[in-house]
């Protein structure tokens, strides 16, 4: 009986360690998940809102300290070029009816271009057709936007002309640009491409020789100005939307195979 009394007292004793045991491990997993919660929770308004807010400023100070740091300074944002054709040099082609002048169209869709690429972040230059910036200029891309003649050829004289600089250190480079431009402008413009014709003289553009041999470029005949007149000047927002998603086709390596046009 006595032997029996000691060691129930023993396994007593043992089984009430054993729920202390238990009960520190409740509490301190109650703690654990708790003081998570706490954590997570905290800028969410557990905590009084002036605490909070003392906790947000904290976190604020402690941001603008870091923009004291040197990895601050805001890096260049990515260059884009577009020549405004024949700007700052002659009227290009005129049509002789209502004096309407190639260099105004291009100038027009050219500025609309570079809003648009410059919304997307890009640093984008506006150049005039001999710009002294051409000399050497590294860029991205760079397209030169033209019109073609007010001359009524045929009625086949419509659409839109492409050529790029093959010359340049990448040449793969500049015949995707080219095929973005394309397949952009004609999914945007619904206009066609009429490169077949394009002549020796555009794929010798000036410009190609000028800037520096990695930069890529194109050159684009946005319209003939007799045939496809009403778009080039009653939708000049169509005709830059489509070039500028061109380039942003070829910055973003996007599938640059034909888009059917809507
Ligand atoms: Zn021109």
């Amino acid at each position: 009986m006595q032997e029996e009394q000691g060691h129930t007292y023993a396994r007593r004793a043992r089984r009430a360690s054993m729920n202390i045991l238990r009960q520190l491990y409740v509490v301190f997993g109650v703690g654990a998940v708790l003081a998570t919660l706490f954590t997570a929770w905290t800028p969410l308004g557990l905590i009084p809102s002036g605490l909070a807010q003392q906790f947000t400023d904290l976190l604020g100070s402690s941001s603008s300290n870091n923009s004291a740091f040197p990895t601050a300074t805001a890096r260049p944002r990515p260059r884009i070029g577009i020549v405004a054709g024949h700007w700052g040099n002659d009227s290009g082609a005129v049509c002789n009816d209502t004096g309407l002048t190639e260099v105004e169209l291009n100038l027009d869709v050219a500025t609309r271009v570079k809003e648009k690429l410059t919304a997307e972040g890009f640093d984008v230059d506006l150049l005039q057709e001999f710009d002294d910036q051409l000399e050497g200029y590294q860029a991205l891309a760079l397209v030169s936007i033209h019109a073609d003649t007010c001359q009524f050829i045929d009625n086949n004289a419509t659409g839109f002309k492409l050529a790029a600089a093959l010359a340049s250190a990448r040449p793969e480079r500049a015949n995707r640009l080219l095929a973005c431009v394309r397949s952009r402008y004609e999914a945007t413009t619904g206009l066609r491409d009429h490169s077949g014709s394009a002549t020796a003289h555009m794929s010798s553009y000036h410009a190609f020789n000028e800037v520096h041999t990695d930069t890529t470029a194109v050159i684009i005949e946005a319209g003939f100005m007799n045939l496809d007149r009403q778009i080039l000047t009653q939708q000049p927002d169509l005709i830059a939307e489509g070039i500028a998603q061109g380039v942003l086709c070829y910055i973003y390596n996007e599938d640059a195979s034909p888009v059917e046009a809507e």
